[in-house]
């Protein structure tokens, strides 16, 4: 009988356990990716619901007050509206806690504002900090911390511009122009001086969001719209045919005003770079035409999530943290990465050394 030496595994092959590991990782990633997705969508929705339901119920209150019947006959559907609200005074006191707009919301006694709704009536009152500021509080901190949060899942207009881009995707339209990202800043400061020289305020009649609410309470209460929406459709159309998500990636004050909030967020996007195969996916899936595999998304990225979602590698995630000294860490993470392979003539356990997967 000769005695033979069982084959030994090369050292660089991953191991049955970690094949399983991420095997059952990226069978779980799109479930994991559609469900944030939907919950974003959801979060949409209801902003819009709630930007609908502020002035049905305000006009419905009014109409009431008055005790115009005839009037409520004519403008609600009986069965919806005026069925939920008729009988029942705790719904409708209920009803009319929320007011306002995602420009500035009232919910009972507490006031939430967005910080350019902040900039801009400064500028326009020519005054330094007001208690107006204190308003503005929740979302400053929530811009600080997620960036440009609130883009990706409350700006109302955000949602209209998707529409635009499914469009665009759906005629197959290529072109696009593009504009340098400063833009949006020189926008900013020109509002903000135009509205203090003015005294007027600018912002409150360009900032998509603000339109989309005001339009809204328009078509509502009097059952025309204004100007705005004019705006918006014509920002739509631009983007549709001509320059893909131009207004949020180049024109936006108050995406500019986040993006600059947002410098130091916390919540960071990041590559793992033995996970990636350049295949570029992320790339064509992120509207605001970022690099995500590249690092070089800097404060612009608004949280969607479609890159993650369009990887189906799992190389990118979400990550909890400070900004890396420079600045890069998706970059230095790559590079990192490639200098290890380097060193290892190609050994694959020591670019599995640089990443994170045993702890996730
Ligand atoms: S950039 Fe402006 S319009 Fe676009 S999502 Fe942000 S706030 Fe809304
Ligand atoms: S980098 Fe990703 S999460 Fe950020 S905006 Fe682009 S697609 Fe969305």
């Amino acid at each position: 009988m000769s005695a033979r030496s069982p084959k030994k595994k090369p050292r660089s092959a991953p191991s049955r356990f970690y094949r399983r590991l991420t095997r059952a990782r990226r069978q779980r990633l799109p479930g994991r990716m559609r469900a944030l997705q939907l919950v974003r969508r959801c979060v949409q929705a209801s902003v819009l619901l709630a930007l609908i339901s502020i002035p049905v119920f305000s006009l419905y209150e009014n109409l009431r007050n008055q005790r115009d019947d005839i009037g409520i006959e004519a403008r609600f559907d009986t069965r919806l509206v005026d069925g939920l609200l008729r009988e029942n005074p705790e719904r409708r006191v209920l009803a009319t806690k929320l007011r306002g707009s995602v420009w500035t919301l009232k919910a009972g006694d507490t006031v939430v504002s967005d910080p350019l709704a902040v900039v801009d009536f400064s500028a326009a009152a020519r005054s330094g900090v007001d208690p107006f500021l204190l308003t503005a509080l929740i979302p400053l901190l929530a811009t600080l911390l997620l960036g440009r949060v609130f883009c990706g899942w409350l700006c109302p207009a955000d949602l209209l511009f998707e529409v635009g881009s499914t469009l665009r995707r759906w005629a197959g339209i290529e072109t696009n122009v593009t504009f340098s990202r400063w833009t949006k800043f020189c926008v900013l400061g020109l509002g903000a001086l135009a509205g203090f020289y003015l005294g007027t305020q600018v912002f409150a009649e360009i900032y998509p969001p603000r339109v989309v609410s005001g339009e809204l309470y328009l078509w509502i209460t009097f059952g025309a719209g204004g100007a705005g929406a004019w705006l918006l459709l014509l920002i739509v159309s631009f983007e549709v045919f001509a320059s893909r998500r131009f207004w949020c990636r180049y024109a936006c004050p108050g995406g500019a005003l986040y993006s600059l909030l947002g410098t130091f967020r916390v919540l960071r996007l990041k590559v793992r770079a033995d996970r990636c195969t350049q295949c570029s996916k992320c790339v064509s899936a992120c509207e605001f035409g970022l690099s995500p595999m590249s690092g070089k998304i800097g404060n612009e990225c608004n949280n969607c999530g479609h890159c993650v979602r369009a990887c189906g590698l799992d190389a990118l995630t979400w990550r909890i943290g400070p900004r890396p000294k420079d600045g890069f860490d998706i970059i230095a993470a790559a590079e990192r990465s490639a200098a290890r392979e380097t060193s290892a003539h190609g050994a694959k356990g020591t670019v599995e050394e640089n990443h994170d997967t045993a702890g996730q």
